[in-house]
C-alpha cells in the first residue's frame, strides 16, 4: 500500500521521465523471465509437489514468490502500466483474479482497466520506494483512471492518474463516477479477495451508495493515499503452505458510519504530531526467500 503524498504523482512523473530512457517494454519482458529458469529447475525435497504452481512465501510486507508469472500484456480488458519497472509479477491465483475482473468490468460496460504494481518477478520489496507490501505476488494496484481506447506503449510508460479526491480529501470530486463504485464492488464481492485499501473519503461515498448487500464493504478499508487507485489484496491461496495471511479486519460490520467518519475525523480535526518514533530496524526476509534470491544470484552469474 502507498503512504499519503500529495506530491507523489509528481515525483512518479519524474521517475517516469527517468525510466522512458531504458529500453523497450518489450525488452524489459525478456530480459525479467526467471521464472521460466524456475520452472526448469528441480525444487528443493520440501518443495516438490508444488512444482509447477506460484509458492507465495512469507507474509504481504516480508517475503517473496517462487513461479510468479507476468500480467498479460494483450489482454482484451486491461493493460499493465509502467511495465519499465518489472512490477508486473503475480501469484497464478491474481493472475486469474485480474482476469476474472477485468472480464467482469467488460460485462458490466466498463472500460479497459489499467493494472498497476503488482510484485517484482521474484517479489521481495521494491528498492527506494514507499510500498511497504507487494512482496508475495498477491498485492495489486488497480487505477481508477479507465480508457476506452489501449493506451500506446509509450502511454503505458508514462501514464497520468485520475485522483477522484478533492484537495481537502474529505470528499470524492467530480471524477467519481458509477463506474468506479462497479469496479471496487466486482472486485470485493470476489471470494479471492481479502481486503481492498482506498481513500477514506471514497469509502464514504461507497457507503452512501450501496443498496441490498452490504456485507462487500467490509473488505472495503479505509487507508490514506489511495485517491488515484485502489490496492487489492488477495488471500493465501489454499495450498500455498508458506504464506501467510494478513490478520482478520477488525471489528464487525461493514465499517459505514463510525469508522470511516473517524478517519474523516482526523482531517477535520488534526491532532498535535507526536515526537518520531525511531525507525524500524531492517527486516530479514524469510530463510526460504533468501535462498530463493541467492538463487536467482548463482543464475545470473552462470
Ligand atoms: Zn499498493
Amino acid at each position: 500500500m502507498k503512504t499519503p503524498k500529495l506530491l507523489t504523482y509528481s515525483l512518479i512523473a519524474t521517475l517516469s521521465l527517468m525510466f522512458a530512457a531504458q529500453a523497450n517494454a518489450q525488452d524489459q519482458v525478456k530480459k525479467a523471465i526467471p521464472f521460466k529458469e524456475y520452472l526448469a529447475k528441480t525444487e528443493p525435497s520440501t518443495l516438490k509437489d508444488e512444482q509447477l504452481s506460484s509458492i507465495p512465501i512469507g507474509t504481504y510486507g516480508n517475503g517473496c514468490i517462487r513461479n510468479a508469472y507476468p500480467a498479460k500484456f494483450d489482454h482484451p480488458y486491461y493493460q499493465v502500466i509502467r511495465p519499465q519497472n518489472d512490477r508486473f509479477y503475480g501469484s497464478s491465483s491474481m493472475l486469474s483474479f485480474l482476469d476474472n475482473l477485468a472480464t467482469k468490468t467488460h460485462n458490466a460496460g466498463l472500460p479497459i482497466l489499467l493494472i498497476g504494481d503488482i510484485s517484482l518477478p521474484l517479489g521481495g520489496s521494491f528498492a527506494r520506494s514507499n510500498h511497504a507490501s507487494h512482496q508475495i505476488g498477491l498485492d495489486v494496484d488497480i487505477w481508477f483512471r479507465m480508457v476506452h481506447k489501449r493506451l500506446s506503449t509509450e502511454e503505458l510508460k508514462k501514464p497520468w492518474a485520475l485522483n477522484i479526491v478533492k484537495p481537502n480529501f474529505l470528499a470524492v470530486n467530480n471524477y467519481y463516477s458509477k463506474n468506479i463504485y462497479t469496479l471496487v464492488k466486482l472486485a470485493a464481492t470476489d471470494p479471492q479477495v481479502d481486503r481492498i485499501f482506498i481513500n477514506p473519503a471514497i469509502k464514504e461515498k461507497l457507503c452512501l451508495e450501496a443498496t441490498g448487500d452490504r456485507s462487500w464493504l467490509r473488505k472495503v478499508r479505509p487507508w490514506w493515499g489511495h485517491n488515484a487507485h485502489m490496492h487489492v489484496r488477495l488471500l493465501c491461496p489454499s495450498d500455498a503452505k508458506f504464506c501467510n495471511n494478513a490478520p482478520p479486519i477488525p471489528g464487525t460490520g461493514d465499517g459505514c458510519g463510525k469508522e470511516v467518519t473517524a478517519w474523516l475525523d482526523d482531517i477535520r480535526y488534526p491532532k498535535p504530531k507526536k515526537p518520531k518514533k525511531a525507525k524500524p530496524k531492517k527486516t530479514t526476509p524469510p530463510k526460504l526467500c533468501l535462498e530463493l534470491f541467492a538463487e536467482q544470484k548463482a543464475n545470473h552469474k552462470r
